[in-house]
């Protein structure tokens, strides 16, 4: 039985949709509308049937383009009263302490997640005005939130805390909750139905490498820890953003430098990274670059690859025993060079990549160790919005159990 799903992700000037069906993971249709709120007018491209339809919206606000989807749909299709919607999914990028599972969104769940805004300011408001106006829109649908924190919500307090004042931290809920998680949750279930073990009993290292990065320790189905912290801004180095540094760096450049902390904020979030490091912020355009002997580039290929094999270090020792470690997004899907060079020098750990493997180019899930190789290393692609299709038919399920 098919079960659609409108998947949304609302982002502050962006809204990314798509209507994807959480049993055969099919997606009917995907768009993506940008530059809501800009100047000028904005730009909306949906896809059905692999043709796209791009257009010019007039796109002030989210209820502008949650209009110019619907219309979208009832131009090019499918047509949404058609296709037996299920339910509304929601990304969610901050759920804070407060919500380890997806939930059903009604009013109090909403006021918490715009209460979340803090913690993301550039997140959970542009989430919550997505919710709002997809609640005003399909009002008799069920909308889920699905939280990119939610999966990390498992990792032990001796993995989430700071080392800081205590008092600090608990009155300003300081702690590591990390991202990507819906990304990581659906690929190390992925993972573990490739190698044919049960879940309970699979240990992977998830590398989530898109224009934002991070690891994740699995074990069992349990993330135990991950790279990235009270923001996305902990961890891997990513297409602008730094990933760890001395805290300190901040303070020098506030007293040295004179710059106030938005400064300094922009400068880590998004001067930084491979883009701050050689000027391309495109793993493509990097590869391409340092392949042509440009030294910054090679420098910035080479700190990218680096800091992840550090993660990859630290999460042998933080789970024991791994059966894979797992490269997925955009970069860990496509990337042979940034894989090749990630594992160099592994063998000693087990880890021994495939070359001529690693260099197939494919779509689908596959393995590429050698054969001797003791912790199997896989490539999987990573479908975020499957996952989101999935909890919310999990929620809507759960909901209608309890409540009919
Ligand atoms: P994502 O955030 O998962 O969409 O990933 C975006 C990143 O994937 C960008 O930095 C792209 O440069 C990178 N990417 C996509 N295709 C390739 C490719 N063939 N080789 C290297 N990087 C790629």
């Amino acid at each position: 039985m098919s079960k659609p799903v409108l998947v949304i992700n609302s982002g502050s000037s962006s809204l990314k949709y798509q209507v994807v069906d959480a049993e055969s993971g099919e997606a009917l249709a995907v768009g993506l509308i940008e530059r809501i709120g800009g100047a000028g007018p904005g730009a909306l491209t949906h896809t059905v049937g692999g043709e796209k339809h791009p257009a010019e919206v007039q796109v002030p606000d989210h209820a502008a383009a949650m209009a110019a989807m619907s219309d979208a749909f009832a131009q090019h299709g499918p047509d949404l009263a058609e296709v037996g919607l299920v339910a509304v999914g929601h990304r969610v990028v901050q759920g804070g302490a407060r919500f380890g599972h997806s939930v059903h969104i009604d009013e109090e769940a909403l006021a918490t997640i715009e209460q979340l805004s803090d913690l993301a300011p550039l997140h959970n408001p542009a989430n919550a005005a997505g919710i709002r106006v997809a609640r005003a829109q399909f009002p008799d649908l069920p909308h889920v939130a699905v939280f990119d924190t939610a999966f990390h919500l498992t990792m032990p307090e001796v993995a989430h805390t700071y080392a800081i004042d205590r008092e600090v931290a608990e009155e300003h809920r300081i702690r590591r909750y990390g991202f990507h998680g819906t990304s990581h949750a659906y690929v190390s279930q992925r993972a573990a139905e490739f190698l044919g073990q049960p879940l309970e009993d699979t240990n992977v290292i998830v590398l989530h490498l898109g224009n934002g990065a991070s690891a994740c320790a699995v074990r069992g189905g349990i993330s135990v820890d991950t790279s990235m912290g009270l923001t996305p801004l902990e961890g891997l180095v990513m297409g602008t953003r730094s990933g760890d540094i001395d805290p300190a760096v901040v303070f020098h450049l506030a007293r040295t430098a004179g710059m106030d902390i938005d400064a300094v904020d922009t400068l880590l979030n998004k001067r930084s990274g491979v883009l701050g490091l050689s000027g391309r912020q495109d793993m493509r355009d990097l590869v391409e670059a340092a392949a042509a002997g440009e030294p910054e580039a090679q420098l910035a290929l080479e700190v990218y690859c680096y800091r992840v094999r550090k993660y990859i270090g630290a999460y042998l020792a933080v789970l024991g025993r791994v059966d894979a470690i797992v490269f997925t997004a955009g970069i860990g899907e496509n990337s042979a060079e940034v894989r090749a060079l990630t594992l160099e020098g592994l063998a000693g750990l087990g880890i021994e990549l495939d070359g001529e493997a690693n260099l197939v180019r494919s779509g689908e899930a596959r393995d590429i160790a050698t054969s001797a190789s003791r912790v199997r290393v896989l490539v999987i692609p990573t479908n975020e919005e499957l996952e989101i299709a999935r909890q919310a038919i999990d929620v809507v399920g759960t909901r209608s159990s309890t409540y009919n």
